[in-house]
């Protein structure tokens, strides 16, 4: 057996399986990345609402003020029709409650003025620290989606290689390599250029070596120590 297509196969083969895990662990990296902007935004968002909240809190007090204010006006509006005197001093009581409300809810929106004021120093505070962590998070996140895209074709055009390498190859040929395959740890060539067999690691003496090398045949010659065709990536003799 050999072919050098084989071999072609192999190598492409490696080489996506090194891409494909290279692109695995870009899309964790992005995944992590995700993950810490989301915590950045919700942390934003949390501040955001807590200010809008205490800001609708302080327009409801302003509104209910309204209300009482024309409350007022319709009781005075009223006292000038009363027909008893104890109606008279019923509205007047009223009217005094109303104006007890407004200086009680006054009051009120006071403290909430200043909570507002707290709430939106501490938004903005907090925009001004995250905003940079969130910007550079966002652009990390950006250039791994242009890697992952890269690699993502990269992936595509070497599935595309190897299944034009294999169209050019017997059938019968392709099955035996499968086999060989599973049986070498999806090496079953191997280069032992650098003196030591690639497919198990074992080095050969000088001797062999030089022996390998004078009568090496490619798809032929076997590593004597594990069985994987050898060939050498330098011509070495
Ligand atoms: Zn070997």
């Amino acid at each position: 057996m050999l072919n050098e297509k084989l071999l072609e196969v192999q190598n492409r083969e490696i080489e996506l399986l090194r891409l494909k895990t290279k692109l695995k662990e870009l899309l964790k990296e992005k995944e992590t990345k995700e993950k810490l902007l989301k915590e950045l935004e919700t942390k934003l968002e949390s501040a955001h609402r807590k200010l809008e909240e205490k800001k609708k809190e302080l327009k409801d007090l302003k509104d209910f003020i309204l209300y009482k204010q024309e409350r007022i006006e319709e009781l005075k509006a009223q006292k000038e029709r009363v027909k008893s005197r104890s109606e008279f001093k019923q509205i007047l009581r009223q009217i005094a409650k109303n104006e007890d409300d407004i200086i009680k809810t006054k009051q009120e929106i006071t403290k909430v003025e200043a909570e507002v004021e707290t709430l939106a120093d501490a938004y903005r505070k907090l925009k001004e620290e995250l905003a940079p962590q969130v910007e550079s998070v966002r652009s990390e996140i950006e250039d791994l989606e242009a890697e992952v895209e890269k690699l993502e074709k990269k992936i595509e055009k070497v599935s595309r290689d190897i299944e034009d390498l294999k169209e050019g190859i017997p059938e019968e040929e392709l099955r035996r390599f499968e086999e060989l395959k599973e049986k070498f740890n999806g090496l079953v060539f191997a280069d032992i250029s650098s003196g030591a067999c690639e497919g198990c690691g074992m080095t050969f003496s000088p001797a062999e070596f030089k022996e390998l090398l004078k009568n090496l045949e490619p798809g032929k010659t076997k590593c004597p120590y594990c069985g994987r065709f050898i060939y050498s990536k330098v011509a070495t003799r």
